[in-house]
């Protein structure tokens, strides 16, 4: 039975119960609002649950964006044991195997952004890891800053303990179809709440469609795996040679140029399908394998083989490990944009539009909450 929208009054309703929009909803009961959070889902399935679970921090792009995910990293680890989250993992190791990508973690340790991060030569590396057998490691940068979750248990934890410990209200399985507040109309009936943040990751196409067509969103599609346990334990999450050339926080910075030019010329293949390497492990040693990226309105649904066997080729070139067998293989998809990592718009006084275009809402979702949740509050003012 279709169980009608509560008819209690609300400071914020939340539309989308990903991880953006728990973020905005715990922001908000931190600051002792009522909130009620709208999903069209009986549960989580968007990309907040697709996801590595990875809260890259090192890598990401310079100044505003790694602020974020310094935040939210730091509420990751406040909220962990109180929500039930198992923190899986943390740190990062990042494998260089050519100069060029030497030379680029070298001029990342240059910078702020090297906070909790330093070079190990192979031979220290190897020492940490003896099942490490890449025979061109050239250098490890290992990072202290990074966390992982099991993001499939740790968001509906999430949802729980918000609804827990802070009285947060979940209306599921009711789609939002129009916002004209104080009211948020449902497939449920309505919900009246003074303000309104709309978190509905990458559907573009339903609420307020004609202001945001003109940011120019489009869709990525990446392909997940999961392998069976190595029977190995990493030392964090691992990433190689392609990571330097597509995380902004690396490939912004001038020595990224000679690493790309190489790496276009011996593997365009990876390229052409956007394919890098993180692999993270989980709890019952099994390890979550991508990726890839492909752009579109309506990116098809299949996983190919062709591109799990260039993630694979990369596993093995970086680790020097034959890849285990694959358990599961799934796809995701997450809202893009060219020329923003974050879409905060207020389309009106009362509402606010939360968008991650850039594929990174595990990691700044905490911190887009707080900055959403605020500008309701403090200031009026929307950040960029
Ligand atoms: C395969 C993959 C790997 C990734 N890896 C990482 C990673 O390791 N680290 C990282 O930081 N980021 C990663 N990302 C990106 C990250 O997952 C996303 O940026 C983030 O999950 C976006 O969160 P969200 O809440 O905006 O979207 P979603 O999780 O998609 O949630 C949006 C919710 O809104 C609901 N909704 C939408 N419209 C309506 C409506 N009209 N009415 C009711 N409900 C509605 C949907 O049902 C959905 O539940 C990855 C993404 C993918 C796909």
């Amino acid at each position: 039975m279709v169980r009608a929208a509560p008819a209690q009054r609300f400071d914020l309703a939340v539309i989308g119960a990903g991880i953006v929009g728990l973020a905005a909803a715990l922001a908000a009961a931190r600051r002792g609002l009522r909130v009620i959070v709208i999903d069209r889902d009986a549960r989580a399935n968007g990309a907040s649950v697709r996801n590595f679970g990875f809260v890259t921090v090192s890598g990401q792009a310079r100044d505003v964006m790694w602020r974020r995910a310094r935040r939210s990293r730091e509420v990751w680890r406040e909220i962990a044991t109180a929500a039930g989250i198992p923190i899986l993992q943390s740190g990062q190791w990042m494998l260089a195997r050519r100069p060029e990508a030497v030379g680029v973690l070298e001029a990342f340790m240059a910078t702020e952004m090297a906070e909790g991060c330093r070079l190990l030569s192979p031979g220290e590396a190897r020492r940490r890891c003896p099942w490490l057998a890449s025979p061109s490691l050239l250098a490890v940068m290992e990072s202290s800053v990074e966390l992982r979750v099991e993001s499939r248990e740790a968001i509906p934890l999430l949802a729980a303990w918000l609804e827990r410990a802070h009285g947060v209200e979940f209306l599921r399985n009711a789609t939002a179809t129009a916002v004209e507040p104080p009211l948020v109309r449902t497939s449920r009936g309505a919900v009246h709440a003074e303000r309104i943040a709309v978190c509905p990751g990458d559907d573009f196409s339903a609420l307020y469609a004609e202001r945001l067509a003109i940011f120019g969103l489009t869709r990525c599609k990446l392909q997940m795996l999961r392998l069976a346990d190595p029977g190995f334990r990493l030392p964090g999450a691992m990433m190689s040679d392609l990571s330097l050339a597509r995380y902004h926080g690396y490939a912004d910075l001038e020595a990224a140029a000679a690493l790309k030019a190489r790496l276009a010329h011996e593997q365009p293949r990876q390229l052409e399908q956007g394919v890098h390497l993180i692999v993270v492990q989980s709890a019952d040693g099994s390890l979550v394998v991508g990726d890839s990226h492909a752009y579109g309105a309506t990116p098809d649904p299949f996983s190919l083989q062709a591109i799990d066997a260039l993630i694979l080729e990369e596993f093995r070139a970086a680790l020097g490990v034959e890849p285990p067998a694959v358990l599961e293989r799934w796809v995701g998809t997450y809202a893009s944009a060219s020329d923003r990592p974050v879409l905060i718009d207020a389309p009106e006084p009362a509402v606010r539009i939360a968008i991650v275009t850039s594929g990174s809402g595990a990691s700044t979702g905490f911190a887009i909450g707080e900055e959403l949740i605020a500008s309701f509050i403090d200031t009026g003012a929307v950040a960029a």
